[in-house]
């Protein structure tokens, strides 16, 4: 195998390193990213995603640990500055959450912006640039300015704006955080388009399951650290990993009918909007926690989706029902096999003693 885009060896990162206030956001990070890759890191706020990511970008550059973040196989905190500002330029693309476009610029020249610091003409500048546009739908509000656009269409704007010097990575940093659910779906399938058919390798961050669905590893985070890294060869091995045991790991507050809820939410809901599935979440784990019976689920599932439920067809909704009652009868059946377990062991603990 051609060596990893990306590689991270033993990388630790300390905010105010030294200080009393120091943080330890990074700990003994060491992972690869292939070219041609599509990655993910996913866990929940707070567990280190923006700092390796900033990091991988050549964005954060305080190098507080021996470790090494090899680009192409060369570590990019031990480059001379003329170089990482051409790994930055060219090496790289990046999507913020916030979409980081110039207020005072136009649409074009925010896209055309990266281009200019190369020194490529006006005219090709803007043709490219105009290319861009047009590629993600956007090529009618060139001459606008990103305050008259909507979150979405900031959003595509900046995604063209990221590949204005065709750099072979992107990373897009919690993309879809500002987008309603039909937005974040477009721009999971731009980054999907631009990995598969661009050949581009994409990291993205995320804290939402639902939007991992076209990753190939994901590595999953928590309390700074890569607690799981996952391969999937197929869409079917990314549900299994999101099984309760992992959702338990990464948040360890929420209630067993709720994360239960969550992977089923999942698996359940292939294809349905991220909104769509929090609503079915909520009432699956009421079904779960038995607050609600099989006929009020279904009732739910039914109803139109103006009016609180999810509008699916009856047999559809029938068809769901049922694998949850299944669901259901199972766990109690598994609960019921292990208090017998444990009531033999206690009757043998008991004679023995
Ligand atoms: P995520 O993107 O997963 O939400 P971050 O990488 O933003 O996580 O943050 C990781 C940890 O580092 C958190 O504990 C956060 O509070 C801390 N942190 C982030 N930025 C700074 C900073 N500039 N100074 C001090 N601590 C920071
Ligand atoms: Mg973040």
């Amino acid at each position: 195998m051609s060596i990893p885009l990306v590689k991270l060896e033993n990388v630790n990162f300390y905010y105010n390193h030294g200080k009393p206030s120091e943080v330890h956001a990074l700990k003994n990070i060491n992972l690869e990213i292939q070219k041609g890759g599509y990655a993910a890191f996913f866990g929940p706020s707070g567990c280190g995603k923006t700092t390796l990511t900033y990091l991988i970008g050549g964005i954060e550059t305080e190098k507080t640990d021996a470790g090494k973040i090899l680009i192409n196989g060369r570590d990019i905190r031990e480059l001379p500055k003329k170089a990482l500002a051409v790994y930055r330029q060219l090496g790289v693309g990046i999507i913020f959450q916030q979409f980081n476009l110039i207020p005072s610029l136009s649409v074009l020249d925010n896209v055309a912006l990266p281009m200019a610091f190369l020194g490529i003409n006006v005219e090709r500048r803007k043709k490219e640039a105009l290319k861009l546009l047009d590629r993600f739908g956007m090529a009618n509000y060139a001459s606008r300015f990103p305050s008259d656009l909507s979150g979405g269409q900031q959003q595509r704007v900046s995604i063209a704006r990221a590949l204005s010097n065709n750099p072979p990575l992107i990373i897009a940093d919690e993309p879809l955080g500002n987008l309603d659910s039909e937005n974040a779906n477009k721009a999971l399938e731009f980054l999907k388009e631009l990995n598969e058919k661009d050949g581009r390798t994409i990291v993205m961050v995320t804290h939402e399951s639902w939007s991992l669905r076209d990753a190939k590893t994901i590595f999953y985070m928590k309390d700074g650290e890569i607690i799981k890294t996952e391969e999937a060869k197929s869409k079917v091995s990314v549900q299994k990993s999101l099984s309760e045991h992992l959702y338990k790991q990464l948040y360890s507050n929420a209630t067993p009918e709720h994360l239960m809820a969550r992977s089923l939410s999942y698996m359940l809901m292939r294809g349905f909007s991220a909104e769509e599935i929090k609503r079915f979440e909520l009432f699956l784990t009421e079904r779960l926690a038995g607050k609600i019976n099989t006929e009020s689920f279904a009732e739910f599932l039914i109803q139109p989706f103006k009016k609180g439920g999810l509008g699916l067809w009856k047999q559809r909704a029938e068809k769901i029902t049922g694998t949850v009652d299944e669901i259901i009868e199972n766990n109690k059946k598994i609960k019921d096999i292990y208090k017998r377990i444990c009531g033999v062991i206690f009757r043998y603990t008991k004679s023995a003693l």
